[in-house]
């Protein structure tokens, strides 16, 4: 039998990056819902790599002989201890708009200088294996919450989180770009080169 790669997200934005960079692996690469999975995994974990690794072994358990990939990322904000963090999707209520999460977070950064205003994208993406073993890398990009919202691409905190080294914010980029440079393209990366090396 063949073997596949399961990607454990029903997001279609993240299928469609995770298809682009992975590409190379020469596998099947099929989103949790074209395998014919429905099952809402409960990430208890503490750290974006433990709730990787929960979703992609408890996947895991459903199929056989396929890799099953998952992430959980987030925003880390330095002046608010590193706040939303693991729960960013969650942050504020799941309900509220993100203009509304993103326009509270600035308040609550108003007047504070650029040099405190450090933040990162982080992504997590954890693999487990048909031999029952599994892999966890991170990535991460680094950049400031910026002083107002602006862009249109990309989603949820994207608008107010400034890369001062591109003059812009992620929610500005092409999303070629954002992927290039993104917490969620190094993670998988990285998670290629292993994949690679254990092929
Ligand atoms: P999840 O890993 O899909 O659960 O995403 C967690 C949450 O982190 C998202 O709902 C967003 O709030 C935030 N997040 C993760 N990656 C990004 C990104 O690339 N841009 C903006 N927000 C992000």
């Amino acid at each position: 039998m063949e073997q596949k790669i399961i990607f454990a997200t029903g997001n279609e934005n993240k299928m469609k990056e995770i298809r682009m960079i992975l590409a190379d692996l020469g596998m099947p690469i099929l989103s949790m819902k074209e395998e014919g999975i429905n099952v809402d995994v409960v990430e208890d974990g503490t750290t974006f790599e433990e709730n990787a690794l929960i979703k992609a072994t408890e996947i895991a358990k459903l199929t056989e002989n396929c890799i099953v990939l998952a992430d959980d990322s987030g925003l880390e904000i330095d002046y608010l201890n590193k706040e939303p963090g693991i729960y960013s999707a969650r942050y504020l209520g799941v309900d509220t708009s993100y203009d509304v999460k993103n326009s509270i977070i600035l308040d609550r950064l108003a007047g504070v200088p650029d040099e405190k205003r450090t933040a990162r994208f982080v992504c997590a993406v954890a693999a487990a294996f048909p031999d029952g073993t599994s892999e966890v890398v991170r990535g991460t990009i680094e950049g400031i919450i910026g002083h107002g919202i602006a862009g249109e691409n990309g989603f949820g905190y994207d608008p107010i989180f400034y890369l001062p080294e591109y003059g812009c914010t992620t929610a500005e980029l092409e999303p070629e770009k954002k992927n290039e440079l993104s917490h969620r393209g190094n993670a998988l990366r990285a998670m290629r080169a292993i994949m690679e090396k254990r092929a």
